[in-house]
């Protein structure tokens, strides 16, 4: 666990760290359309993604699980970012995620909140982490019922 510490004091980590204590939207949802379940078997991170989804637009998402502050968050900070997009909107934001958490920043798109986790790509052993949220979301939208690896 010293090496996480030190790994969060080179992240934006009072926005990491508040996510982590207050994740936002950390609830199961009944009435979800679509939801999947991931799990990070490098750190242990397990996380259950809820959507609901009504004419095409992701009116709702949330997550309940156990992991380390970085999945945390960056589920947290999902489920805020994707409200009120359109399912494609979410798919583009996924792959532009993806992107920028393991290879180059993507330069002509603007992450608003979503960029305090780009700095994880310096960290390759906790790249899985803040990807697994995005990857059991984009499973949850795809009606992938098995769980999401970060693989
Ligand atoms: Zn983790």
């Amino acid at each position: 666990m010293a090496d996480m510490q030190q790994d969060l004091r080179e992240l934006y980590q009072e926005v990491i760290f508040d996510h982590n204590r207050h994740p936002r939207n950390f609830r199961a949802m009944e009435q979800a359309s679509h939801a999947a379940d991931g799990y990070n078997a490098l750190c242990g991170d397990q996380l259950t993604v809820y959507v609901k989804v009504q004419d095409d637009v992701v009116v709702e998402a949330s997550f309940v699980g156990h992991g380390c502050a970085i999945s945390t968050a960056s589920a947290s900070l999902m489920t805020e970012a994707v409200k009120g997009k359109t399912v494609a909107e979410v798919e583009a934001l996924f792959q532009d995620m993806h992107a920028m958490l393991t290879e180059a920043h993507p330069e002509d798109r603007d992450f608003g909140k979503l960029e305090v986790l780009a700095g994880v790509r310096e960290f390759p052993s906790r790249v899985k982490c803040a990807t697994l949220a995005w990857h059991t979301l984009h499973n949850a939208l795809a009606g992938v019922r098995d769980t999401a690896q970060t693989e």
